[in-house]
């Protein structure tokens, strides 16, 4: 079955936590762009994925009418509106955003800070704020959100800590769906808001059936933040590195 559109996860798979996307991954990316519809899906929010990936496309003059983007783990939408001309803040629109309540959001945020307190990770020397509302997602980092990813690796190297308090969080809020994020970070919004409802939302937005779509992530564990796309039954290849990425872009490439 052909191929129609492509799905990628960011972190861990485009670019490194919060970093933007190497020229090369940009250049891979931009030469599937000219031939396919591509989407990108990350926990992280809009003005993160602008910074990591849109704005390095846009360097190398990719056709970002075939870009579909959705931030906050597919809550957000957002595709290129090419008529809106030269202001930034038009370019990009948004389809849809979804929300929390306000009590939903304070709920939130307070069970994050007691288990977090409870657990000692409030002892953690934080610079930033580790409390973050994204627009619809809650996120609580341990290590501030932009601490460097060597220090988020070297606290939490095989991320059990950050399944320690996704659990212990979940059992507080039953009404909301709360699962670790990118690196060190847990993310908390309605419940049925995950890739998985982002993915849905881009089949219908353009037309394409689920056996036509591909997906490209480093999380699928039942913990992880792509395991969400395993229940929607669609090809994925799971990758260890973005060198991994770059090797399957490029024989993608070669054969389309
Ligand atoms: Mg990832």
């Amino acid at each position: 079955m052909m191929v129609e559109l492509f799905i990628f996860d960011l972190d861990g798979t485009l670019a490194s936590s919060k970093m933007p996307m190497s020229a090369d991954m940009t250049s891979l990316l931009a030469r599937l762009l000219q031939v396919r519809k591509v989407a990108v899906i990350s926990g992280g929010k809009f003005e993160l994925l602008k910074m990591q990936v849109m704005n390095e496309l846009e360097k190398v003059d990719a056709n970002l009418s075939n870009l579909h983007i959705l931030p906050v783990s597919g809550m957000q939408y957002y595709t290129y509106d090419a008529d809106k001309g030269t202001s930034q803040m038009h370019v990009w629109k948004a389809l849809y955003k979804k929300s929390l309540t306000a009590s939903q959001e304070f709920q939130a945020i307070a069970a994050l800070l007691e288990v977090a307190a409870d657990l000692n990770f409030l002892d953690v020397p934080s610079c930033g704020s580790r409390i973050e509302d994204r627009g619809g997602q809650i996120t609580f980092s341990t290590l501030e959100q932009d601490a460097p990813v060597q220090d988020k690796e070297q606290w939490d190297p095989t991320g059990e800590k950050q399944r320690e308090l996704a659990v212990r969080v979940r059992r507080h809020l039953p009404d909301l769906e709360v699962r670790p994020g990118g690196c060190t970070s847990v993310d908390i919004t309605q419940i049925g808001m995950n890739k998985a409802y982002g993915i849905r939302q881009l089949c219908a937005s353009t037309g394409v059936e689920l056996d036509r779509l591909f997906y490209v992530g480093d999380k699928f564990n039942d913990e992880g933040n792509d395991y969400p796309i395993l229940q929607l039954g669609i090809d994925y290849l799971e990758v260890s590195s973005l060198d991994d990425t770059k090797a399957f872009l490029e024989n993608t490439l070669e054969k389309l």
